[in-house]
Order: structure tokens, then C-alpha cells, then sequence
């Protein structure tokens, strides 16, 4: 039962958003900035943003050598430089707009670790340094001299490096777009979980936590931002949910030789080190099957699969105790874009980040933001 204060004043919007992670809350804020006087709602199902964007490692990159020559057997090569382009240029973008101290950015260099049975990509490396070099302006990958000094196993056989990645704190790059929307005065309401779209009335029929207060709000334009679990409200999208799972070390007690992030097979795994603990994550391609799932559920196999890793690869010979761990739920298709268009007479969605969130979510929300205004 509504007052007459709460019907008057807080079902009724220019524009909702639904799911506020990166996407969602970086739609909301350039519409926000471009139609400063719209009225603005973002509606998240968790009482933090509950996906991938506050559950990410937090690598600023845009992808590793062996996950280019991946993408290069299924796509053609002006689609691959454009994917990396557009996830350099967010990057950019981020780090501008917001700054790196606000995103506990720094520029430590990304590394990818290869086996003996890699030399391939070695030989190719040059072939997509000269690929790049039109939005690099230079060579982004080279062969680390001293492997050895970083302590990893003998399997290890090279390190490739990569002169512009980076890392940064999700948790704080969240505070940052949560402080924007609120200076620009976007009203965030969480704990409530949309449940249908009426896209060409605007009518967003909602449940608040307890699933016993249906809510009726109406909005001018609605936008998508659900990302994973974008199919519970549109069936049909082209849509595969990918969990990821991350290992936390208790602080290692022991000096780390390296810093920076890393990358093994393909991009699958991937760990940096986080106040002098390991975080290390990935490894869905060891069960694709049962990790495509929006169920935040821990994976045994793959985290078996990451333990042995970490004892024998990264830390051989070391004790490594961990202190925690999670998993968060990413989006991905048959091709490595995004999807932003309309989907109703008054709805468009910005979803299918997949791994690349950080560096894509702020040019995601703006692309949509356009969509929605010229609706
Ligand atoms: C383990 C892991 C590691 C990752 N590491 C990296 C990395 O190092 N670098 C990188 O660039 N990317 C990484 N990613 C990917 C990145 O986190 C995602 O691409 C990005 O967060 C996607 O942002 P989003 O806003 O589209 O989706 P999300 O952050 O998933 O936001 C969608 C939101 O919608 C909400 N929602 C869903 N349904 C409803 C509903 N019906 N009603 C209300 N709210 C709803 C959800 O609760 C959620 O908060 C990683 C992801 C994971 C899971």
C-alpha cells in the first residue's frame, strides 16, 4: 500500500535503468549529463551491484598475445583491431574522465606466461605488433629478458610483456560512479528486482527483496543493463552466462618478485597481487559446460585446477594459504561485442561485456545513452 507522497513522487521517470554495475550506472550518468533535467532511476536486484562489475580482478587490459591470435582464427583482422581499440580507447577514457588515484590505477604492466608448447605465438608476435601499431603508435608486446627472476616454475619457458595494461580497484572505480550519480542527483534504489518490461508502454513491474511489494514504475525510455542475466527479461537475446571464480591469499609472507598482471592460456587464467596476497581467477575453459551458469556457486574442479597452479607455476616450492574466495557472473555470444540497440518501443539494452568489462562498461553506457536520446 502506497501513500499518496510515494505514488506522487517515486514511481514516475524519464528514464530507468535496469542493474547498476559499469553499464548500467555509466548510461544513467551520461544521460543524466546530457538531459540534466531528466529524472533518472536505476533499479539493482542486489543491495551491491550483484554480476561481474564489483566481483571483476580488476585488470585494465584488452586482451593478452595468445588471446589476439585466438580472436584471429574467428575473426577478420580490421574486427580484432577494432575490439582492441575500443577497449584501449575505454580505458582512456576512464582514466581520464575519473583519474587514476580515484581508480587505484596504476600502469604495472601486463605479462602473459607461456609453455614450451606456445613458441607459435612467439614467432607471430611481430605479426600483431604491426597489426596494432596504427592505435598503439609503437610495439605493445616483447619478449621479457630473465624469466628466472620472477620465480615461476621451469614450465614457464617465456614471458611475454605488455607495455600498456594495467590494473585498478573495481570496489573503487564502483565509488567513483556511485559519487557522479549522486552529485548529478540519479536516484538509486537497490534490493529490487525487475521482474517484466512492458517495452512499449514503459511500465517496469518490480519485487522488493522479500518478493512480497510489487512495484509499478513508468518511464518515458528504459534501458537494459543486466548483462548475465539479461535473458529472465528478454528470452530471446543471444546471451551465454560465464561465471568466473577468484582465489584470495592470505597475505603470502614472503617477498613476491614480480608485479604487474599476468595471463596464462589464452586469457583463461589470469592473477595479479593485491596488497601482498595473490588474486587468482579464471579458468572456465577447464568445465565451459557447467560454468554456464548464473548460480554463484564455487566450481571444485576449477578451483582444484587454480590451487595447483598457484603450488606448482606461480609460487613452486612455496606455501600459499588462502584467505577467500568468490565468483561473479559475465556475459558472452558467439562474437566478442557488445550488444547496444533497441529492443521495444520505449527499451534498448547495453549487455554482453564479456570479459572486457572494465574497460568497456563506461564507452558501453555512453553508446546507449546516444541510443536512448535519439529514440
Ligand atoms: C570473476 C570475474 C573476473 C573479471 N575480471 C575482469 C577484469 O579483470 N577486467 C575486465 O575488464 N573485466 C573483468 N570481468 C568482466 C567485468 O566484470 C564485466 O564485463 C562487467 O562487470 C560487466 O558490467 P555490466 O554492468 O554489464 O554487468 P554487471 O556488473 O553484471 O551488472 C548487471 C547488474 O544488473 C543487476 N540485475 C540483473 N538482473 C536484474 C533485474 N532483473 N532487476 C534488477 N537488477 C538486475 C545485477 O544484479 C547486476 O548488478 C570479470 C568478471 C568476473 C565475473
Amino acid at each position: 500500500m502506497f501513500s499518496y507522497w510515494e505514488k506522487k513522487h517515486f514511481f514516475d521517470y524519464e528514464l530507468i535503468v535496469v542493474g547498476s554495475g559499469f553499464v548500467g550506472l555509466s548510461t544513467a550518468i551520461h544521460y543524466k549529463k546530457k538531459h540534466p533535467k531528466a529524472n533518472v532511476l536505476v533499479l539493482e536486484q542486489g543491495v551491491f551491484p550483484s554480476g561481474g562489475s564489483t566481483k571483476n580482478a580488476g585488470f585494465a587490459c584488452f586482451g593478452s598475445l595468445t588471446e589476439i591470435l585466438s580472436d584471429l582464427k574467428s575473426m577478420a583482422e580490421e574486427e580484432v583491431v577494432a575490439l582492441v581499440e575500443r577497449r584501449y580507447q575505454g580505458l582512456n577514457s576512464i582514466r581520464t574522465h575519473f583519474g587514476d588515484s580515484e581508480l587505484g590505477f596504476s600502469q604495472s604492466f601486463g605479462y602473459e606466461l607461456l609453455e614450451g608448447s606456445q613458441e607459435e605465438a612467439l614467432n607471430q608476435m611481430d605479426t600483431v605488433n604491426d597489426l596494432l601499431s596504427p592505435i598503439f603508435k609503437e610495439d605493445v608486446f616483447s619478449l621479457l629478458k630473465g624469466t628466472g627472476s620472477m620465480g615461476f616454475s621451469n614450465q614457464i619457458k617465456w614471458i611475454v610483456k605488455n607495455k600498456f595494461e594495467g590494473e585498478l580497484d573495481p570496489g573503487k572505480y564502483m565509488a567513483s560512479l556511485w559519487i557522479l550519480a549522486q552529485q548529478l542527483q540519479i536516484r538509486i534504489l537497490t534490493g529490487v528486482t525487475v521482474k517484466e518490461i512492458r517495452h512499449n508502454e514503459g511500465t517496469v513491474l518490480a519485487e522488493d527483496g522479500g518478493g512480497k511489494v510489487i512495484l509499478g514504475f513508468r518511464s518515458e525510455k528504459i534501458a537494459i543493463c543486466t548483462n548475465a542475466f539479461t535473458k529472465n527479461l528478454l528470452p530471446h537475446i543471444a546471451i551465454q552466462p560465464g561465471r568466473g571464480l577468484i582465489l584470495l591469499s592470505r597475505p603470502l609472507g614472503f617477498p613476491i618478485p614480480w608485479q604487474g598482471t599476468f595471463h596464462m592460456d589464452e586469457g583463461y587464467v589470469y592473477f595479479r597481487q593485491v596488497e601482498g596476497r595473490l588474486l587468482l581467477g579464471g579458468a572456465r575453459n577447464k568445465d565451459f559446460k557447467n560454468e554456464e551458469s548464473t548460480e554463484f556457486v564455487v566450481n571444485t574442479k576449477i578451483k582444484s585446477h587454480l590451487a595447483q597452479l598457484a603450488a606448482e607455476v606461480i609460487f613452486p616450492d612455496k606455501k600459499v594459504v588462502w584467505e577467500t574466495e568468490w565468483t561473479g557472473i559475465m556475459a558472452f555470444g558467439g562474437i566478442k561485442s557488445p550488444i547496444i540497440r533497441q529492443v521495444g518501443g520505449k527499451t534498448a539494452v547495453g549487455v554482453r561485456l564479456g570479459g572486457m568489462g572494465v574497460a568497456i562498461g563506461w564507452q558501453v553506457g555512453q553508446e546507449l545513452s546516444e541510443l536512448l536520446s535519439s529514440m
